[in-house]
């Protein structure tokens, strides 16, 4: 039994399969679409180059049973049951894949005109708002405000960005990595303004903390995302303090046969000594359920990929891998102002701990192996961009 039905979902079903899993499977979605993409819908389906995302599962090949438009509502894990609001399903294997959903900015949930961007729904109802090619307010300079700003840009859109922090990708980035992006805002004629905390939105207008008034046809609210776990309250199954359902290095929860995959779930990372991670990623939620999947059929493996995240910006390919620390050195790859660049940090002692690449594929793909391997680097080699990344390891 699989409750939720976004790429984590389906993903375990697929590897269930591919396992050789033959017993029943059954998949539990709140959505009324069949399991789709999440990536597209703020790249291809704002910008009118798609109309969906569809995953492209043939479900019915594979004979999983899918349950649209029905919610999980609950988990009693001594009766093996999964509640939902259609009425209770019995599990002999459960996998939360609940993903996750936007935080949202308190006080403007039923103010019309106010967006958030999640699902496929989402998407539609704000692409038209966007063609109209009025004024819209984006609060957050995060990954998802970056990416509507691009395709309001596209499509003929006034564009103003509020974000609270000082600089954009705050939650991400340090400061003067991102230094290079507000030219790319800038650019693009979209107005980024930092240190802009937004304190309440009514009637076509957007208030800053510092008395601005932004008018806007439209708001989209990019100010992050947290577990979808509020319906396992009383479940017995324990979340850790951020909502997330506190896995185990095989995704497995304390309840028997009850694992958690995608955005819902945090686990132990043993690349990062054990540290808890949760992780918003299209990667993680890819290879989660390959972990899951094992576990269920009889397998011991661990998740422990290096994180890994992609975005499409002001016409650039962005996409950064592993974790930093304030102790890490950074080290320039290529000139920032210029149109292709990567940024990595290196512990103390050369060890690669992340990388940042703006159409650098090749060091991407590189960078991602070095990490896997935990490589040390040459930092004078290494910043070095006619030298390919992988001959900078010492
Ligand atoms: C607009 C957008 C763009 C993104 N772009 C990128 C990108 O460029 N690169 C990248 O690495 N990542 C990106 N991400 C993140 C990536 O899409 C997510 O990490 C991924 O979708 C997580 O998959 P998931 O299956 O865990 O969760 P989700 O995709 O959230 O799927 C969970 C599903 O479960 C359903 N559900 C929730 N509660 C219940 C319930 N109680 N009962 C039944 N069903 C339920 C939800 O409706 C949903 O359909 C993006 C995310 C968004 C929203």
């Amino acid at each position: 039994m699989i409750a939720g039905g976004g790429l984590a979902g389906a993903q375990t079903a697929v590897s269930l399969r591919e396992r050789g899993w033959d017993g029943a499977i059954t998949l539990v979605g709140a959505e009324p679409h069949r399991p789709y993409d999440r990536p597209p819908l703020s790249k291809d389906v704002l910008l009118g180059k798609a109309e969906g995302a569809d995953l492209g599962v043939d479900f019915e090949a594979l004979g999983v049973e899918l349950l649209l438009g029905r919610a999980a509502t609950g988990v009693r894990p001594g009766a093996m049951t999964l509640d939902t609001d259609a009425g209770p399903l019995r599990y002999d294997h459960l996998v939360l894949a609940t993903g996750a959903e936007p935080v949202t900015l308190p006080g403007t949930e039923d103010v019309p005109g106010v967006h958030t961007l999640r699902t496929l729904d989402d998407a539609r109802r704000l692409k038209p708002v966007l063609d109209a090619g009025g004024s819209v307010v984006a609060v957050g300079a995060g990954w998802i405000g970056a990416e509507v700003a691009t395709a309001a840009r596209a499509a003929g859109c006034r564009i103003t960005v509020a974000e609270a922090a000082h600089h954009p990708l705050a939650g991400a980035l340090p400061a003067e990595v991102t230094a290079p992006m507000r030219r790319w805002y800038e650019e693009a004629g979209a107005e980024l303004r930092t240190g802009a905390a937004v304190i309440a939105v009514h009637d076509g207008e957007v208030e800053l903390a510092d008395g601005t008034v932004l008018g806007a046809d439209a708001v989209l609210v990019g100010i992050g995302s947290r577990p979808a776990t509020g319906w396992l309250a009383g479940s017995g199954i324990e979340l850790a303090p951020d909502g997330s359902v506190a896995a185990d290095a095989g995704l497995r929860t304390g309840a028997p046969g009850v694992y958690a995959v995608g955005d819902c779930a945090s686990y132990p990372a043993a690349r990062y000594g054990g540290r808890r991670l949760l992780v918003h990623h299209w990667d993680n939620a890819l290879t989660g359920p390959l972990t899951a999947a094992s576990g269920i059929t009889g397998g011991d493996a661990v998740h422990d990929p290096v994180p890994y995240f992609w975005s499409e910006q002001f016409g650039r390919y962005v996409a950064h891998a592993g974790l930093h620390g304030p102790g890490d050195v950074l080290v320039w790859r290529g000139d920032p102002d210029g149109p292709s660049w990567s940024a990595l940090w290196l512990g103390g002692d050369g060890e690669l701990r992340a990388v940042l690449t703006v159409d650098r594929p090749r060091d991407l793909a590189q960078g991602r192996r070095l990490l896997g391997s935990g490589a040390r680097l040459d930092p004078e080699r290494a910043a070095d961009p006619s030298v390919p990344l992988k001959a900078a390891a010492r």
